[in-house]
Parts: structure tokens; sequence; C-alpha cells
């Protein structure tokens, strides 16, 4: 138990946004928690504070503490004995601690920062868990999440392009009280786990220090830093996918490293009533069996311009990332890999075939590896995948 950690009045707790290095990632999004157990891990030990708690409460290592949310507040447990009611809880790790964070049943993930844990938007929950922890951590972590390979300077192009993307999205989830997401929709994270269990952690860290801070930027802008497992021959842009406009001009690149990746060239199939199925949840409507998918495509390239979904005379236009999204949802992500597919029907399955691995924007994780594995430079690799764009420190302002 340590005596000084119970000791430390709340006033010192400094807030969670307070420095400009650290990012605030809401943990566990999908799952809408109700309930979340807190370990400590490694280290020496974790505070845990709460508004109405006169002194915060030590956490040894390997205490248990509980928070559940009910009747518009939290339910906190510590070691199955002491529990208080409140409506936020702060768990502040000693030194470099690390978290063990369990929802029961569900999923277990290892973090190192503070933790946030409240009420939800409005008091009405679910738990919302905004775990605060410096950014290079968090761009290493991401990274590991992303590859398990070591070829050093395809690390430092994807470092930079992670860092990039954090810099460049500032307050993508303000309204909901954090800066990122842990899923794809910002950039997965699964905190230490990918740190700790691969291999090439030691070689990740290097690389995101040997980048530290570096972003991309284009005419003093830092670039909206996307990449992609595998672009399968051709990148594509961002407007290309989502419309709009960037700052940042970006143009397709022809891309022949990632020709020998298992996603070069993929095919997968689902039952019709699966893929329907998932269709009708998004759209909140029922799709008949005689159903068909029509894509409109990009003839040279193959990429996916949209997709009607024809019922009878009933049709509904989507865009490729839409389709994926609605199919992925439900069916897991490894059925339509990319936005540059076919689709045919056979008997009872819609079979998909199709280039590529991801979103398809910006870096091809597969060719920077290649590239490195051929001697080129992170600079040479980013400048292949950001034609035009330099690399910098970021601007102070940001
Ligand atoms: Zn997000
Ligand atoms: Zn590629």
């Amino acid at each position: 138990m340590n005596v000084l950690a119970a000791l430390v009045p709340l006033l010192f707790l400094a807030p969670p946004d307070s420095r400009p290095d650290d990012v605030r990632i809401g943990l566990f999004t999908l799952f809408k928690p109700e309930a979340l157990e807190v370990r400590v891990a490694s280290g020496e030990g974790a505070s845990l504070a709460a508004p109405g708690v006169q002194s915060s409460r030590s956490i040894g290592r390997g205490e248990l503490v509980t928070i559940r949310f009910s009747g518009n507040q939290l339910h906190i447990t510590l070691d199955a004995r002491r529990s208080l009611v409140a409506t936020e809880a702060r768990i502040i790790p000693i030194g470099s601690a690390a978290l063990e964070l369990s929802l029961p049943g569900k999923i277990k993930r290892t973090v190192r920062g503070e933790l946030l844990v409240d009420t939800g938007t409005g008091g009405r929950g679910p738990l919302r868990i905004v775990l605060t922890t410096g950014r290079e951590a968090a761009v290493a972590s991401i990274v590991a999440a992303e590859t398990s390979r070591r070829e050093t300077e395809a690390l430092k192009a994807l470092a930079v392009v992670v860092r990039s993307f954090m810099l460049a999205h500032p307050g993508r989830h303000l309204s909901e009280g954090f800066d990122f997401c842990d899923t794809t929709h910002c950039q997965f994270y699964r905190g230490e786990q990918d740190l700790s269990e691969i291999v090439a952690s030691a070689e990740i860290e290097r690389a995101v220090e040997k980048t530290r801070g570096e972003v991309l930027a284009f005419e003093g802008r830092t670039v909206e830093g996307y990449y992609t497992a595998a672009c399968g021959g051709m990148t594509v842009t961002p407007s290309m996918l989502w419309g709009g406009t960037t700052s940042y001009p970006y143009r397709r690149v022809s891309c022949r490293w990632c020709k020998a990746s298992r996603f070069d060239k993929w095919e997968r199939s689902a039952g019709i009533g699966q893929v329907l199925g998932a269709l009708s949840e998004f759209f909140g409507s029922r799709f008949s069996v005689s159903t068909e998918l029509a894509i409109d495509r990009d003839h040279a390239s193959g990429f996916v311009r949209s997709i009607t979904v024809a019922d009878g005379t009933t049709r509904t236009t989507l865009t490729a990332d839409a389709f994926r999204r609605a199919i992925g949802l439900k069916l897991g992500w490894n059925t339509v890999l990319s936005p540059t597919f076919t689709v045919e029907r056979r008997g009872q399955r819609f079979i998909f075939r199709g280039r590529g691995f991801g979103s398809q924007i910006g870096l091809c994780e597969a060719g920077a590896i290649a590239q490195a594995a051929a001697g080129r430079s992170y600079r040479e690799i980013l400048s292949f995948y950001y034609p035009g764009a330099g690399i910098s420190e970021p601007p102070a302002h940001e």
C-alpha cells in the first residue's frame, strides 16, 4: 500500500488534458460498457480520485477496482470491500505503472496513462472511459497494431503518417470528451498489447523515437495522414472515397511495391442472405432474396464509385466506403477488403473479388515494407506516397 498516494489531495491532480503532447483516447467505444474492472498490472500502484472524496485512495498492485454504471451514477468498489458512489472517477498510475482494463466477459487491454471514467454524455451512460497518454506512446502502439514487421525505414514512415493523422485531426471526438476513438474510424489502438506481444516492439519504439515530432507537411500545414495495409497497385484519394477536399492535394499513386502482398488480389464470398441481412440492418429496411447489386466502377483501376442495391423497382445507391462499412459491421472486415472490387452472384453466395486491403488511401504499408527491404529511406518512401509533401516538426501552435 502506498501511503503517500493515499494522501495526495485532489488539488494536486493535474487535469487530463493539461499537456500539449498528450492525447485523449476513448476506449472500448464499440462496446457500450456498463461495467469496467481495473487492476494495476505492473509498477508501483495507482491512486483513485472521485469528486466528493476528500483525498485520493491508493490502489495497490493487483488490487481490483470495479466501476459499474447504475442509476445515473458510478458504483466504485475497491478490492471488494470499500465502495463509493460518484459521477466520475480518475485513476492515476504512480510512475509508469500499467493498468489492466477489462470489460467482464468481453475484452481486456493493458494501458499506460491516466484513466477517466464517467457516466457518459448527459450522465445517461454507458460508461465513458478516456485514457490520457503521451502522443509518442500512442503513435508506437498504433504502429504496433498495424504491423509485426521490423523493416526500420517502413516503421519510421508509418510512424510519421500516424503522428500526422493525430495532429491534423484535433478534436475529432471533442463533443464526446476525447480526441480519438480506439477503432479504425480514427486509428486502431490496443494500448500496450501490441507492443508487448510482438518481437518487433523494440524496433517500433526506436522508429518512433528517431522520428519524434516529425509530421508530413504541405504549404505549412500538417497533412491528413492516411495509410492502408495494401493499395493493390493504385492508391485512391480521400475525395474519391468520402467526397470533399483536403488541404493536401492527394493524387493517385501507382504502386508496384505491394505486388507480392497476399492482398494484391483477393477473393471472398458471403451468403446472399447474410449480405442482404447486413444491408437491411444498415438501411433499416428489408431487402428480398432477389435483390441485385450493381457496381459503377472506374474502368482503368476498378475503383467502385458507387454500388446500387436494386430490389424490384426500389433502388438504393451508396458509396463503396458505406457498402464496406455496412458489410463489415455485420460480417467482419474480411469480407469486402477494399473499395476496389467486383461482385458476382453465384448460387446462394455473392463472390467479391478485389485489390488491396483497407481504404487504399495514402501510405501503402505492404509497399512501404518492400521499399524499405529494397534499401529506400523513410523519406523516400513518404515522398513516393505523398508526392510534394515535406517532413517537418509540428508548428508551435499545434
Ligand atoms: Zn474515431
Ligand atoms: Zn501498394
